[in-house]
């Protein structure tokens, strides 16, 4: 039998950390029409009411990238298994993260992005991991910020258990 997770922060505080994240992208993008690359799977449900929170045009595209695999730790390496379609020379490029952790995972996508000519390159992460950090990674938007503890919920799943919980959850032990 699973363990039950602990609400960490409600639908309602989700809610409102959206729509303040989405009002610093507005004010930063006024005269711009951004990318959205959300890194999938984790992201999706954010980047899904992120944009609807905006009020500027947005263009949305997605990558995947192989990082936990199924267990609790970060893997040092990161393929990507699904790239981009959009070009993105000359681009203003928002990376769309649902977690950074080490930040190994997001310091090489953003490496390798940054090589591609893009405009800028910034970064929103619903949830920002401090305490384990190993990469250099600057946090343009974060949503929440924990300390060493493994989410799951809104989206974020673990071995494909919790994806759908409509609040951020902490579970203790991995699930089967
Ligand atoms: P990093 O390379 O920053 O260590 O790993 C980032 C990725 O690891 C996140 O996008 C996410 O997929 C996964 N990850 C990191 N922390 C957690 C966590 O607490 N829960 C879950 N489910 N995945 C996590």
């Amino acid at each position: 039998m699973s363990e039950q997770p602990e609400i960490l922060f409600t639908r309602d505080e989700i809610r409102e950390t959206v729509a303040r994240i989405a009002r610093e992208i507005d004010a930063d993008y006024r005269d711009t029409r951004p990318l959205l690359v959300g890194i999938l799977q984790g992201s999706f449900v954010f980047l899904a009411d992120l944009i609807r929170q905006l009020e500027i045009p947005v263009e949305v595209d997605f990558v995947r990238l192989s990082s936990y695999g199924s267990g609790m730790k970060s893997s040092r390496k990161v393929k990507t298994i699904q790239g981009l379609e959009k070009q993105i020379e000359g681009r203003d490029i928002l990376v769309v993260e649902d977690i950074v952790d080490t930040g190994l995972t997001l310091w090489r996508f953003m490496h390798d992005l940054r090589k591609r000519n893009p405009a800028s390159v910034r970064l929103c992460a619903l949830i920002d991991k401090t305490a384990r950090r190993e990469a250099d990674v600057a946090i343009n938007y974060t949503g929440f910020r924990i300390d060493d503890e493994f989410v799951v919920g809104y989206g974020i799943d673990c071995n494909e258990q919790f994806r759908n919980l409509p609040d951020i959850c902490h579970v203790k032990e991995i699930p089967e």
